[in-house]
């Protein structure tokens, strides 16, 4: 499943509590030539070399980016996009399920598994401003969980966009950061709008609608240790069963009964309720 804000804000809440301050020893990485050949990883692998006997300073995370900081300007920058891995081991019980595994001088361990697309890059802080990820999740677009994001701002903004709400707030021209096709399906049917809707038609009450709902899946499935299917630095598994996605196929919906609906729409499949979510 993919990692979202929800996602990426447990692991980097996990990742501050246990890593900060530990020192790298030594990495190993393996079965990456896929990934090398499409830009998810370092060219030279030889950068990671740049990790070695550097402590980590500090661990952010940004839409769906964690950026782990270390000593001399270094980054390691783990954006597991459509799904992903990253546990803390003390033990060697992982077995050999990573492309990363960073060790530190206590014996403790990293891994990170990519498993479809995403990122493990080892940069400075000067190739990190310019590298994707970084820009789009980073450098761009608005938190929902910083105090930029409020409802008066995001509704000024929305009320003057005539895209669909789809490219309003999933993928490269989203004004937000970290919501992929599942947190939006999840998101417009509990605001009970039409994924098509563009959102420069939306009242004010929708979009006040829209804001909250977007608030509410958040701090639900961070509460609930993220989605299901996700696991834990520690591998514990998410709680969130998400209200609408694809595990509502051939169900009917909870608020009125009626079949829910799929269509494909903005390079993705969305699940809806045709009566919840009029057109
Ligand atoms: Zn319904």
């Amino acid at each position: 499943m993919s990692i979202e804000l929800p996602e990426a804000l447990i692991l980097t809440k996990q990742m501050q509590e246990i890593l900060i301050g530990k020192e790298i020893a030594f990495y190993h990485l393996q079965n990456f030539e896929r990934m090398q050949k499409i830009g998810f990883l370092n060219k030279n692998i030889v950068d990671f070399d740049r990790l070695l006997n550097k402590k980590i300073i500090d661990v952010r995370a940004r839409g769906n980016t964690i950026r782990l900081e270390l000593e001399n300007d270094m980054n390691l920058i783990i954006a597991p996009e459509y799904g992903g891995e990253i546990f803390y081991i003390t033990d060697d019980k992982t077995g050999s399920k990573y492309h990363l595994k960073v060790s530190f001088t206590d014996a403790s361990s990293l891994t990170v598994r990519i498993k479809s697309m995403g990122c493990i890059l080892a940069l400075d802080n000067h190739e990190l401003v310019n590298t994707y990820m970084y820009k789009r999740d980073f450098l761009n677009g608005i938190s929902p969980v910083e105090d930029e994001f409020s409802e008066e701002r995001f509704s000024q903004k929305i009320a003057v966009l005539k895209r669909n709400l789809k490219a309003i707030l999933v993928g490269k021209d989203a004004i937000l950061v970290g919501i992929s096709n599942s947190a939006f399906q999840d998101i417009i049917y509990r605001a009970k709008l039409f994924p098509k809707r563009k959102g420069s038609e939306l009242d004010l009450k929708e979009r006040k609608t829209l804001f909250e709902s977007i608030n509410s899946l958040i701090q639900e499935r961070v509460q609930l240790g993220g989605k299901i299917k996700f696991s834990d630095l520690y591998g514990n598994e998410g709680k969130y069963v998400p209200k609408m996605g694809p595990n509502k196929k051939d169900t009917s919906c909870s608020e009125c009964g009626t079949a829910i609906e799929k269509m494909s729409f903005g390079g993705g499949q969305i699940y809806f309720c045709p009566t919840c979510q009029e057109r």
